[in-house]
């Protein structure tokens, strides 16, 4: 594809003899948010760890045209390629706004993007906890700081772990709402078990299956298909309308 911005091409992940990820095929364009869904176990955490040179891979994946285990997991950050990863990760001995200002080393000089105000803006629950230390929030508030820190550091193409994993549905309809809203101007690849709420978000995704790609397609073609998501999934997955 010409103008992808990320582009990986037959690329499998082993573990020892655990085939995690095989043959994978997934662009994401400027412009464009992605989802991959799948089971626990599927293979999702895999191909993000991947996609930022955290584990070797075989087959191709390039990041702006560069072969990311080339590039290595800190430059292709610093270029803009900021991961959230599953757990969120934030310093629970800083408070909110001290979290969401360790966003901006890895802007690298970057300009636009979200400042900390524009995150307090988007995530308004958050202006009542600015100093409140990361260790006594909750899950959701967590999720909200870790996207947050992800968008202070201006990225190009934004990676997001099971952004749903463990919330309320109440939560998961609030996180998503701001993640359409930074749709609008961030490409995005998301993984998730929770379809419902991804696939209001995406333009396509893919369904990942011990590790292989079972289904692909735009979002209106995969919310079409839900029996099927399901039946990969495994589980009946919570409808936003039940938030
Ligand atoms: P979950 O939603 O549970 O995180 P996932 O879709 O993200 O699942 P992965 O975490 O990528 O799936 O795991 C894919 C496969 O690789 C699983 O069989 C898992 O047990 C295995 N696996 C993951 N990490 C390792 C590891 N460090 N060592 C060995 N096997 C691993």
């Amino acid at each position: 594809m010409d103008d992808a911005m990320l582009e990986i091409r037959g690329a499998s992940v082993s573990y020892g003899a655990v085939r995690a990820v095989s043959d994978l095929d997934l662009t994401v364009g400027a412009g464009e948010v992605v989802a991959v869904l799948g089971a626990n176990g599927a293979g999702k955490t895999t191909t993000l760890r991947a996609i930022t040179a955290l584990v070797p891979y075989a087959g191709s994946i390039r990041f702006d045209g560069d072969e990311v285990s080339a590039v290595g997991t800190e430059e292709l950050a610093r270029r803009g390629l900021i991961h959230v990863p599953e757990g969120r990760h934030i310093f629970g001995s800083l408070s909110v706004h001290e979290n969401l200002l360790m966003g901006l080393p890895a802007r690298a000089g970057r300009t636009g993007g979200y400042t900390v105000d524009d995150v307090y803006d988007l995530f308004p629950p958050l202006v009542a906890l600015r100093n409140r230390s990361g260790w006594a929030l909750s899950g959701g508030e967590q999720q909200m700081v870790a996207v947050g820190r992800a968008l202070v550091a201006a990225p190009r193409l934004l990676l997001l772990d099971e952004p749903s994993l463990g919330l309320a549905p109440i939560v998961v309809a609030a996180v998503y709402r701001a993640l359409r809203e930074v749709a609008k101007t961030t490409p995005m690849l998301v993984v998730e078990q929770n379809t419902g709420a991804v696939l209001d978000l995406c333009d396509r995704g893919v369904v990942l299956a011990d590790g292989r790609q079972v289904v692909e397609g735009t979002a209106a073609e995969l919310g079409g298909r839900r029996d099927l998501l399901d039946s990969y999934l495994g589980q009946r997955v919570l409808d936003e309308a039940e938030a």
